[in-house]
């Protein structure tokens, strides 16, 4: 399988060369040339599989580069009962006759689902650097759990040091302790007086810049990162098959989203042949995808106008994977993708818009803070679930866009525990921490606070790259 960058100006590469690259060398962002298609046959072979295969037979379709019995083994060593609380990893909860279900996505260590990834991203880098004796500097910017998870699933790891930049004291207090708590001398922690785009875009500056990224040999792990999206296609699988459905009968899902990584892999699943009836995309006030699918304009706002919100995760102004869905739904014409986005908006036409929502099944809705507590009193009082604010802005969203017969799934893509205070101001109480989380809480943090200066990001990466 190679793969092409959404601008069609790079060189075909194979999986793990994009594995350790992220960001294509023309700005565009990877893309397998082709997807699998997944007919009712797999599906039913599929269904009797435990995760960790059903894993390994979803990586295999586009993972050529590395032998069947390493990635069966790497796959079988991340999707353990033990990491991820449960043997069916990502277990599907109906929510009474409601007809809406939660998957649970965020029983890894990190109670995010951004585990789901990183866990696997972590064994794959570690795999490959060794295969290939060379290191590995990742760089990357998270408002919130990208970045636990990513360094709790790369700590320790031979060859990897970290660099994560966060957007200062805008983060809860148990994300901050998940990363700061740390004591990982490869762990580094940059703490950015700005917004999270602004840190974002420190992570692409450095990306962009070829000579340096060689030089050090620097590395992604946000959503960007391929891999990552092949990762979490998996589930949309492992949803699909336990939502006691008859094979072949569609499933809709909704997805609280950010920088559209998470709805970017159920669309890739979906583009396999998973039958998916809806993919909605449910955002905050931070509503930037909303009002695409909406309107059909792409209006990617300044940082200034980014909101902090009781969602911080989906705090984001532009949406980083949104180019891979647009260059599918223009069928990969690099040339207008790249022209599209190197505008500050763009507006696609009716035709297209009606192939976004019919062809590609995507819907979409948005959230207030107080429509967030509300969703989470009602999950409260009707299921005795406490959710966390990000999963209520999906299931506040999906609640508009069920339709009847059609099973709507909700990832939940955090544990209330992450969000203490959110839960309290809704329900009236904080659900408790886990042990692992109270020490971190109680370790001295780790972190450096920089301003928004990408000289100065080169710089302290120079000083403690150790190439
Ligand atoms: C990262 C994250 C999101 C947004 O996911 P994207 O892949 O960026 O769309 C939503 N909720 C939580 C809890 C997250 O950590």
């Amino acid at each position: 399988m190679n793969y092409l960058s959404t601008r069609g100006q790079a060189a075909p590469q194979r999986f793990t060369d994009i594995l350790l690259e992220g960001l294509a060398p023309d700005g565009g962002l990877f893309l397998p040339e082709r997807y699998p298609q997944v007919d009712a046959g797999t599906l039913t072979r599929w269904a009797r599989l435990s995760y960790a295969e059903l894993a390994h037979e979803i990586l295999a379709l586009y993972i050529d580069d590395i032998p069947h019995a390493d990635l069966c083994e790497l796959a079988a060593r991340t999707y353990t009962a033990e990491v991820f609380g449960s043997a069916a990893i990502t277990p599907v909860l109906p929510l009474g006759r409601s007809g809406l279900m939660l998957q649970r996505l965020s029983e890894g260590p990190t109670l995010a689902f951004k585990d789901m990834a990183m866990q696997l991203l972590g064994r794959l880098f570690e795999y490959e650097l060794g295969r290939r004796g060379q290191r590995l500097n990742i760089v990357g910017a998270t408002s919130g759990d990208t970045g636990s998870a990513a360094e709790v699933a790369l700590q320790g790891k031979r060859g990897v040091q970290v660099f994560m930049l966060s957007p200062h004291g805008r983060m809860s207090p148990v994300q901050q302790a998940q990363m700061y708590g740390l004591q990982d001398a490869h762990i580094h922690n940059l703490a950015v007086q700005g917004v999270f785009d602004e840190a974002q875009d420190m992570v692409k500056a450095v990306a962009g810049d070829l000579a340096f990224k060689r030089a050090h040999a620097i590395g992604a792990v946000n959503s960007i990162n391929w891999a990552r999206l092949l990762a979490q296609v998996v589930y949309y699988f492992a949803g699909y098959l336990q939502a006691e459905r008859k094979l072949g009968e569609p499933v809709s899902f909704t997805v609280p989203s950010g920088n559209f990584g998470n709805v970017c892999a159920g669309h890739v699943a979906r583009m396999m042949g998973l039958p998916i009836d809806q993919l909605v995309v449910a955002t905050n006030e931070n509503d930037v995808l909303d009002e695409f699918f909406r309107t059909g304009t792409y209006r990617v706002r300044p940082a200034s106008q980014t909101l902090e919100t009781s969602s911080p995760s989906m705090d984001i102004a532009k949406a980083s994977n949104f180019e891979r869905f647009i260059a599918d739904l223009l069928e990969r014409d690099g040339a207008q993708v790249a022209r599209l986005f190197a505008a500050p908006e763009f507006t696609l036409t009716p035709d297209q818009m009606a192939r976004v929502h019919q062809r590609h099944g995507f819907a979409s809705g948005r959230s207030t803070h107080a429509e967030r507590l509300a969703a989470m009193r009602w999950a409260w009082a009707e299921w005795q679930e406490v959710i966390d604010p990000h999963t209520a802005a999906g299931l506040h969203v999906a609640a508009q866009h069920a339709r009847d017969g059609v099973p709507m799934i909700v990832l939940e893509t955090a544990k209330a525990a992450k969000f203490g205070a959110t839960v309290q101001e809704a329900l009236g109480f904080e659900p408790p921490l886990p042990p692992a989380l109270q020490a971190l809480l109680a370790a001295p943090p780790r972190v450096q606070v920089i301003p928004p200066d990408v000289a100065l990001l080169r710089q302290y990466i120079e000083a403690h790259d150790h190439g």
